[in-house]
């Protein structure tokens, strides 16, 4: 292919299907997830957990969140 023969033939751009509702789905989800993820690292303690005073979640994302800086003990 020469020079002059790429500039005269259009290339298409390869773009993904997407469709509004299918955006707005995606980032719901997303935004969900991430709270879901924001209150397990971030406030899920052993008194008021959705698990009662079981710490096992608390434990588990322990790291993260001192390495994120919440408050812990
Ligand atoms: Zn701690």
């Amino acid at each position: 292919m020469t020079a002059s023969s790429a500039a005269a033939a259009p290339r298409a751009l390869a773009l993904p299907d997407v469709s509004a509702a299918s955006t707005a789905l995606f980032l719901t989800a997303t935004v969900l997830l991430a709270a879901l993820a924001y209150y397990f690292l971030g406030y899920d303690q052993g008194a008021v957990s959705l698990f009662g005073d079981d710490t096992h979640i608390h434990e588990f994302v322990h790291d993260g969140r001192h390495f994120l800086g919440f408050p812990c003990h």
